[in-house]
């Protein structure tokens, strides 16, 4: 239940800055593994104790006739789609023709709007703001997104109604550790029992045309399948229950599959924001890559969302059948190159169309989906750390030696490890890989990404 927020307005208001101060720390998450660009049209980002999804929109001009004339397809579907619209526009530049036209799209799509006047630093922002109210769209919001001024403001305005009305609560602070509790040996094994009772929410994801509907009809086709026809809208990914021998899952469709049975429903289009509150929402993440058309781009972007959010992965490189040798040969070592960074998840060659490879799929899902919530004792937590730092000793930090106290867990899907010790926060990037790897072997974690925090004391 991720908000999506638009950034709509015409070119050069701030959109850009205003999107790269949202989405600045989650930059950072995602540069920890190098060879992935970043989308620049979408972010995670989280303010005011609230995370969502911030779309960059992109600009029109005004000098065009209809608004859909120059507003691509992609970001008309953006409004759409999005929870809440922020309408920016230049304090400085003052009231334009294209402003008018974007509000006069606004109030006929009846969007959840907030004006934001952008740019006021140094000048009489009162003054210069005063004219946006002529939008129609109600208040007025100033802001300086270059200075930061105003935007943490902003998105509280913005999604406190919304978050309230859809019952988000508000979080202390982005990684939520405070609500981590720590396990008995007992307690963290009964746990894991239920969890291995409950359905695995797995989304099915991938850029259009690279066989996510084959593969979920094949996989529909092959089980006993309950489905219940949820009216949904068409923003909203379809939730299918199914069980598998004796586990329960539910797939995430992103790719509208059940909805196209239906008469009167057209053929959705590929949506990005969808497929990313399909991430949001999933325990793990399938990634379907086309094998004839290498790894594009947009798979990469994708991937970012799924690494970026934390997921469990599976990789399937589907339409494996009929290419010949040399075409293969070509995709493994493209897969190296490019996906190598990613040493945890699996990857499979599948034909979604002739059903190989794909009942291989669920074993990895199942071990992604038992690693990834797997609850682990305090004590055990302890061990390990105690172990990893007994073979190989931190290193000496201003002439002290880094000493580590306990590890605990700091929460799941992820998998997130807390170790607390004196200078921790000094040890240096090779020994905190190190300790990753230690905790990874040893907790036998598969297909998950593994999170390791660092507290100073006890
Ligand atoms: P976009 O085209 O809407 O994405 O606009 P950009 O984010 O690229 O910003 C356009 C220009 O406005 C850039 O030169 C920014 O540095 C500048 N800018 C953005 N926010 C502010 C602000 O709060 N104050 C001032 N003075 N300039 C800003
Ligand atoms: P989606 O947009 O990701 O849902 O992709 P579709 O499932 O609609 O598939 C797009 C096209 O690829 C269709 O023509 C499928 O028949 C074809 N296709 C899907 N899976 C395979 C496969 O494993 N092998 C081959 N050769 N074609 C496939």
């Amino acid at each position: 239940m991720i908000p999506v927020v638009a950034l709509v307005g015409r070119p050069n208001v701030g959109k850009s800055t205003l999107f790269n101060r949202l989405t600045r720390t989650r930059d950072a998450l995602v540069a920890d593994f190098p060879g992935l660009t970043r989308d620049r049209k979408y972010g995670r980002a989280f303010l005011a104790g609230y995370e969502f999804i911030v779309v960059d929109t992109g600009g029109i001009d005004g000098t065009e006739e209809g608004i859909e004339t120059k507003m691509a397809e992609q970001s008309l579907a953006a409004i759409e789609e999005a929870d809440v619209v922020l309408f920016m526009t230049d304090a400085r530049a003052g009231l334009t023709a294209a402003d008018l036209a974007i509000a006069q799209h606004l109030r006929s799509r009846d969007k959840v709007t907030f004006v934001v006047a952008n740019k006021v630093d140094g000048i009489d922002a009162d003054s210069a703001c005063g004219e946006f109210w002529s939008l129609g769209l109600g208040e007025v919001y100033q802001m300086a997104a270059a200075q930061g001024r105003g935007v943490t403001n902003m998105i509280d305005y913005a999604l406190t109604p919304y978050a309230e009305a859809m019952g988000i609560v508000r979080q202390l602070d982005e990684e939520g550790e405070q609500v981590e509790r720590e396990y008995t040996e007992e307690e963290a094994e009964a746990e894991q029992t239920r969890l291995q009772s409950l359905p695995i929410k797995l989304a099915i994801i991938g850029k259009p045309n690279v066989g996510k509907s084959t593969l979920i009809n094949r996989i529909l086709g092959e089980e006993r399948v309950v489905v219940y026809d949820e009216p949904g809208t068409t923003r909203d990914s379809i939730y299918i229950p199914m069980s598998r021998e004796g586990r329960e899952y539910v797939l995430i469709d992103t790719a509208g599959v059940r909805r196209r049975s239906k008469v009167h429903e057209v053929i959705e289009k590929f949506s990005v924001i969808k497929t990313l509150k399909a991430v949001e929402d999933a325990n793990v993440v399938l990634l379907v890559i086309d094998a004839r058309e290498g790894i594009a781009e947009q798979d990469l972007g994708l991937l970012g969302f799924a690494l970026n959010a934390g997921r469990a992965l599976v990789i399937a490189v589907n339409k494996w059948d009929g290419i010949d040798q040399a075409v293969k040969d070509r995709v493994k070592s493209e897969l190296d190159r490019r996906l190598g960074f990613i040493d945890f998840a699996r990857i499979h060659f599948i034909s979604a169309l002739h059903g190989t490879g794909v009942g291989h799929l669920y074993e990895s899902i199942e071990e992604a989906y038992d690693s990834a919530t797997r609850r682990v004792s305090t004590s055990m937590l302890t061990r390990i750390m105690q172990m990893s730092q007994d073979d190989h000793q931190p290193p000496l930090v201003n002439g002290r030696r880094v000493k580590l106290k306990y590890a605990h867990a700091g929460g799941y899907n992820p998998p997130i490890v807390v170790v607390h010790g004196n200078q921790v926060s000094k040890l240096p990037d090779s020994y905190k890989r190190y300790m990753m790897n230690y905790f990874r072997r040893s907790l036998k974690v598969v297909g998950t990404p593994i999170q390791l925090r660092f507290h100073e004391g006890a």
